[in-house]
């Protein structure tokens, strides 16, 4: 690793000659078995580091394995998730569970963890509607809708949607809006999973109102979706729904038409068919932040008969699917028996409802709307307590990311704190765990996603993962440090 400092020359009295090769590290009987646990890429980050340790003199050369050993057994013992500083500038990172809950979401998540009026109206004793305070936050929030549902993921939002609509039918769907969302899941799968069939019209870059219409058109004249030799005594084409996806993760740009909810919309009641919206992000209405983000106020005001979307995305709430429209479309969905299999639990609902009525916008919308002068600021004062400690940073200007299947190719203006590509290793097996952007051959800390009160944890972060961790905790202070090297 780049943190390395070079190797001097073997000399026969230097201890440093004792210290095991890595390789003989992760085959030592003491190690072997967490080395299989983890896997050998986590267990030779461990390693490295520790044997960097060594190399340094911080460490001597006889204790290396059993400080492995330790460490392995502690990354063994820990619980399966652990807290990590997110310094990448991703706001909605997929890998690192998407949105952070807000204070008052965590707060009804720890109030949810015992016994909870999750089906139980206090006021009558009587049993209540699941989750049904909110539901009533869902539609304060979005007006538009006459009704509400809460699943499990935006997956299970449009399959129960596609599932209860249309099983055994047709969907119509663009060709430009078959995406795949993430990690080989295909919504054209997803969807067909539901036993709905989708009929594409148009092209990958442009769909006119004319395709969907001849779609529409065929059916009524009975022509089969695949025309082949049987075309005449073939089934009758039954279309039960108009799909329209908003492809969150990817922009198709040129040369290109889609056609509007409005416009769908228009084309679905004419045939009097539902129009389901997958918008995706979760916003429930209009960021002028974020002009090509839809959201669920103007799909449903531009008539969609229902919304579908996902509740960790740029809604800022815990993982959940959301479906918000008309009444007897949502009965339809909350009836159908695979509803039950895709229902939330209460911390979902607890989490959920508390994001939808805390009155502070939520930490993925404080993220996205930094003030570049104020994360210039907290970088500057990153760099200004490491180069107490002798550790050289430099302050860059940096884009973060929204991330998440939101707001593809918009940058959020910022800066970040360059250092070494080496630091990246170490940041991410310290304690706690700090996930950098490399790139460029430079390990990059951008404070946009970083809790501004987590600053200082930031700080002792890095120095302990430069081998420089400061004495009594204090990064506000210089002293105690170990000398540079
Ligand atoms: C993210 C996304 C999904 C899937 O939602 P999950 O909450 O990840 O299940 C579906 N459709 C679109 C358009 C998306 O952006």
């Amino acid at each position: 690793m780049a943190v390395d400092p070079p190797r001097p020359a073997p000399d026969a009295s230097d201890p440093r000659r004792g210290i095991p090769p890595v390789d003989v590290v992760l085959r030592d009987p003491a190690v072997v078995d967490h080395v299989a646990l983890l896997g050998r890429q986590r267990a030779l980050g461990v390693a490295q580091e520790v044997l960097s340790r060594a190399r340094d003199g911080a460490l001597p050369p006889a204790e290396v394995v059993d400080e492995v050993a330790t460490r392995l057994g502690e990354l063994v013992a820990a619980p399966g998730t652990r807290p990590v500083l997110n310094a990448t500038g991703v706001v909605v990172h997929t890998n690192l569970g998407r949105a952070p809950l807000g204070e008052a979401a965590t707060a009804a998540l720890v109030a949810a963890a015992g016994y909870a009026d999750i089906e139980l109206d206090l006021a009558t004793g009587r049993r209540g509607r699941r989750g049904g305070s909110v539901v009533d936050a869902l539609l304060r929030a979005v007006p538009e809708a006459q009704d509400a549902l809460v699943v499990n993921n935006g997956a299970a939002a449009l399959l129960l949607a596609m599932t209860a609509l249309a099983a055994g039918r047709e969907v119509v769907v663009s060709r430009g809006e078959l995406v795949e969302i993430g990690d080989g899941f295909r919504l054209t799968d997803l969807v067909e999973s539901s036993g709905a069939r989708l009929r594409e019209v148009g092209t990958t870059n442009r769909t006119h109102r004319g395709d969907y219409e001849r779609a529409l058109a065929d059916r009524a004249a009975g022509v089969p979706a695949e025309p082949g030799p049987d075309r005449a005594a073939g089934p009758r084409p039954d279309v039960a729904a108009l799909l329209k996806v908003h492809p969150g993760n990817y922009r198709v740009t040129g040369f290109t038409s889609a056609v509007p909810v409005a416009e769908l919309a228009r084309v679905a009641r004419a045939a009097d068919l539902p129009l389901v919206v997958d918008t995706g992000s979760g916003l429930l209405e209009p960021d002028p932040a974020l002009p090509d983000e839809p959201d669920a106020r103007t799909a449903l005001r531009d008539g969609a008969g229902l919304v579908v979307a996902s509740a960790d995305k740029l809604l800022g709430g815990p993982q959940a699917g959301l479906v918000l429209g008309d009444a007897d479309l949502v009965a339809r969905l909350r009836r159908h028996p695979v509803a039950r299999a895709l229902r939330v639990d209460k911390l979902t609902l607890a989490a959920l409802g508390a994001t939808l009525r805390d009155p502070h916008p939520a930490p993925v919308t404080v993220a996205r709307r930094a003030e570049p002068d104020h994360l210039r600021t907290r970088a500057e004062s990153l760099r200004e307590v490491l180069a107490r400690q002798g550790l050289a940073a430099e302050v860059v200007p940096h884009d973060g990311r929204v991330g998440g299947g939101g707001a593809p190719g918009v940058p959020l203006a910022g800066w970040a704190l360059a250092l070494s590509e080496g630091l990246a290793g170490p940041l991410r097996l310290g304690d706690p765990a700090v996930l950098a952007r490399v790139h460029d051959g430079r390990c990059l800390l951008d404070p946009r996603c970083v809790p501004p009160a987590q600053d200082a944890v930031l700080a002792r972060a890095v120095l302990a993962a430069a081998g420089r961790p400061p004495a009594g905790g204090d990064t506000g202070t210089p002293t105690g440090g170990r000398p540079a090297r």
